[in-house]
């Protein structure tokens, strides 16, 4: 293996392999689309960070229009911190005293860089637990009440329940209501428009009668975030989102690129990729010196690149392609991943490849700062 630094500046086809490659000019394409989607429709832009990890993509989303970043880690809220993202928002519940401990420290960090952290509950007590961490701390972290839409995971009831938690937060001078997260993490993957159109109208309902319970009580909700790649538009379009948390539509993974794609939703490119490479062929199949320690498969494997062939899994270190003509030994292989988060977080860095993966250069190094964050 080189040294990392000397694949700096060398054609793409000097990478060794396994390894995860961006395709920059497909990468930048889905940004400047996703930023013109969002400012055409008049909502914020706030990408999930959990997607890439990184501190230079982070800043490169908010050098696009992006007013911050959603992580859903303390841990990856502290990775991007350190290295300067300053808006950042935690769109989870974090209970543990010891993290809230760290929560406050990061909401101070962010104030003194001139932005501001945020971050979603659910219940009084979580609220109680984050009250008691910020009491007098000197700092202001902005709270969104998280309601279950329709996912069925964290979230409170949606209606009147929110009303007690907004009184809540309003009893405590640092705590600021920020609104809600209204996310249907399982409608983003709904493979027909139809479905995806249903589940999101119910999620709309379900915003909207929470929204005029807490008029009703005399709280204004200041803004609704939520949506993903694979629904963002209809949230955009329904007047009652302010923002957007999608993630994976700046490296788009082969799962995502299964939906049936919406016609008011932009098209992205697949710009995220396991370089591959032949190492044994036999008379039926070739094996690629990727498996499963190179790409998450939990929502499928991934797609061959260009050529017509089928990966079967073939185990931690090796991939079984399939079809009618064969890769010869030594040849480049490139892989779509299935999903992007969990296999961004199998690697210490993604190679930036400008000019197309077959005659590009590598460009960039981008180390994925937050890694393994779990905590
Ligand atoms: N918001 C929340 C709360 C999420 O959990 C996720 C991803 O699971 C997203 C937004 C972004 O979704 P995606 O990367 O699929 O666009
Ligand atoms: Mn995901």
């Amino acid at each position: 293996m080189y040294l990392l630094s000397d694949i700096l500046g060398r054609p793409a086809a000097d990478i060794d392999t396994p390894a995860l490659v961006i395709d920059l000019d497909a990468m930048d394409r889905n940004l400047a689309v996703m930023a013109a989607f969002a400012a055409k429709h008049g909502v914020k832009l706030r990408p999930h960070a959990k997607m890439h990890k990184s501190a230079t993509l982070a800043k490169l989303q908010m050098a696009h229009g992006a007013v911050g970043v959603c992580v859903q880690k303390t841990s990856e809220a502290e990775a991007l911190a350190a290295l300067g993202v300053n808006n950042i928002y935690i769109s989870n519940e974090v209970v543990s005293p010891f993290k809230l401990k760290r929560v406050v420290a990061l909401a101070r960090e962010l104030e003194a860089l001139g932005g501001q952290l945020a971050i979603a509950v659910d219940s009084m007590e979580g609220l109680q637990r984050l009250a008691k961490a910020v009491h007098g701390q000197h700092c202001v972290i902005r709270v969104f009440i998280e309601i279950d839409v329709g996912h069925g995971r964290c979230g409170t009831a949606p209606g009147a329940a929110a009303v007690p938690l907004a009184a809540e937060i309003a009893g405590h001078p640092a705590l600021q209501f920020g609104g809600l997260q209204a996310y249907h993490g399982r409608a983003q993957h709904f493979r027909s428009v139809a479905e995806r159109g249903e589940s999101i109208a119910q999620v709309i309902a379900h915003v909207l009668a929470t929204t005029a319970a807490l008029q009703a009580a005399g709280f204004e909700v200041p803004l609704v975030t939520g949506a993903g790649t694979g629904t963002f538009s209809l949230e955009a379009a329904s007047g009652v989102y302010g923002e957007l948390q999608a993630g994976s539509y700046l490296f788009m993974d082969r799962d995502y690129a299964s939906n049936e794609r919406d016609p008011a939703q932009p098209a992205f490119e697949h710009a995220l990729f396991v370089k591959s490479q032949v190492m044994s062929v036999c008379a039926d199949h070739a094996v690629v010196d990727a498996g499963h320690k190179s790409h998450a498969i939990d929502s499928g494997l991934p797609s061959v690149h260009g050529l017509p062939l089928d990966y079967a899994n073939g185990g931690d270190e090796h991939g079984i392609l399939r079809g009618a003509l064969l890769p010869a030994i030594g040849e480049t292989v490139w892989l779509i991943p299935g999903h992007c988060d969990p296999t961004v977080n199998l690697h210490d860095h993604l190679l930036g490849v400008r000019g197309g993966l077959q005659h590009g250069k590598v460009e960039q190094i981008i180390r994925v700062d937050a890694r393994g964050a779990l905590t």
